[in-house]
């Protein structure tokens, strides 16, 4: 094969640790004689549990309904049936917006890949460091340049002095499970009106909030409908990451030389997926009903209970570790490369782990609580044991 490759895949750090991983993996069990399912997987943040019947009902019913009544087409960014309930689902969406200013998309990956064609290609993006990984990789595919917001000492993110065109901003933040204050939040919101610049606000964690002081919302803060676009995924929260749902609510407010680019952005999804699979969306409403709530409720507790079980034993083992506060996941800090610290627990204690220079984080693990009792059981397990007690 001969043909004009984008390198900036080719290159992305991201992929070649995916890849770095599965090796490190393959080898192992190869060695041990084992099978990759004997391993205690604490590397992704996917879900555990079988779809509830509550969604496999709502799938199956949007079938037959397809099968009795023509059903094509539908508005590119969402079926109004949706985009009520996303609005009804958010007390400060029910105060602030209204379904033409919601779209429906496959998830917060294909949020941003659309959102991201708003700006030209030297546009600065700011980018927190460490965050998910993915959106260095949608920036250098678009061919753009990311610029690094380095987290400070105390692990808190202050607005850079430069302008920046946009932010990429995450709370509660993967991989440290931390959530931005409403004071710190309306810092960013000064800093976007006052420099003209737009906040991408990754909100794929928020169901996993649970006190009161933590907004749930860019929205809750002053100002921020003519600045921030909220992006949200049901992957996480209600268990979606295989059926592929989420949205971005984007003001009308938010505009260009005083035009609003809600149109164009609507646009900009029309020609990228022409909308998201009715069934699907069907199974968004179901997740969003009384039932689907509480459902998703149970589960994130569930999850986050699992990281703050994995947390305590860590910690009562002397190991520097954070999280568990606001997202199921925790960051471990070690005296060594993230990817020595990454073979010690593959080989020491059969766990799988995610290096931190995935996130631009050398010297840190991350672990998920996004697993099974069993896998949570065999983990503290694991990790307690007395021999190979230098597992970082
Ligand atoms: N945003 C963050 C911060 C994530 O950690 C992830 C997945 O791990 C995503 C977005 C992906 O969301 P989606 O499945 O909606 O594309």
């Amino acid at each position: 094969m001969n043909f004009l490759v984008n390198n900036d895949i080719l290159e992305s750090k991201n992929a070649m640790l995916f890849i770095w991983i599965e090796e490190q993996i393959q080898n192992y069990i190869k060695k041990r004689n084992l099978q990759k399912s004997d391993l205690i997987n604490l590397g992704i943040g996917d879900t555990c549990h079988f779809l509830p019947p509550l969604i496999k009902q709502a799938i199956i019913d949007s079938a037959i309904e397809m099968s009795e009544h023509v059903i094509g087409y539908g508005d590119e960014t969402g079926q109004t049936f949706l985009k009520e309930a996303i609005i009804d689902s958010n007390a400060t969406y029910k105060e602030h917006f209204s379904t033409n200013e919601v779209i429906v998309t496959e998830g917060i990956a294909n949020s941003l890949s659309h959102l991201l064609q708003l700006f030209e290609k030297k546009a600065k993006i700011g980018v927190l460091s460490p965050s998910y990984p993915v959106y260095s990789t949608l920036l250098s595919l678009r061919g753009m340049k990311k610029i690094p917001i380095k987290q400070n000492e105390d692990l808190s993110f202050t607005p850079p002095k430069e302008k920046l065109d946009a932010i990429i901003l995450c709370s509660p933040n993967n991989p440290t499970a931390l959530a931005f204050s409403k004071k710190e939040l309306q810092m960013w919101v000064d800093y976007a009106k006052e420099n003209g610049s737009i906040i991408l606000f990754d909100a794929a964690y928020n169901s996993f909030i649970f006190d009161d002081s933590t907004p749930l919302s860019i929205y809750e803060i002053e100002g921020a409908k003519e600045v921030a676009i909220e992006m949200k995924s049901f992957s996480k929260s209600h268990g979606f990451s295989a059926l592929r749902l989420g949205y971005c609510i984007f003001p009308k407010e938010i505009c260009y030389k005083s035009i609003s680019l809600l149109p164009f952005c609507k646009k900009i999804v029309a020609a990228n997926s022409n909308g998201v699979s009715y069934p699907i969306q069907k199974a968004g409403l179901a997740a969003l009903s009384k039932e689907g709530t509480e459902i998703s409720m149970a589960l994130c507790k569930e999850y986050l209970e699992n990281a703050k079980t994995l947390k305590a034993h860590l910690l009562k083992a002397g190991k520097h570790v954070i999280g568990a506060e606001h997202a199921p996941y925790l960051f471990m800090k070690g005296n060594r490369s993230s990817k020595e610290m990454f073979n010690d627990l593959l080989q020491n204690k059969n766990i799988i782990t995610i290096p931190g220079c995935g996130f631009e984080a050398d010297g840190f693990l991350r672990l998920s609580g996004f697993i099974s009792k069993k896998t949570l059981d065999l983990a503290v397990a694991n990790l307690t044991l007395e021999e190979n007690h230098d597992i970082c």
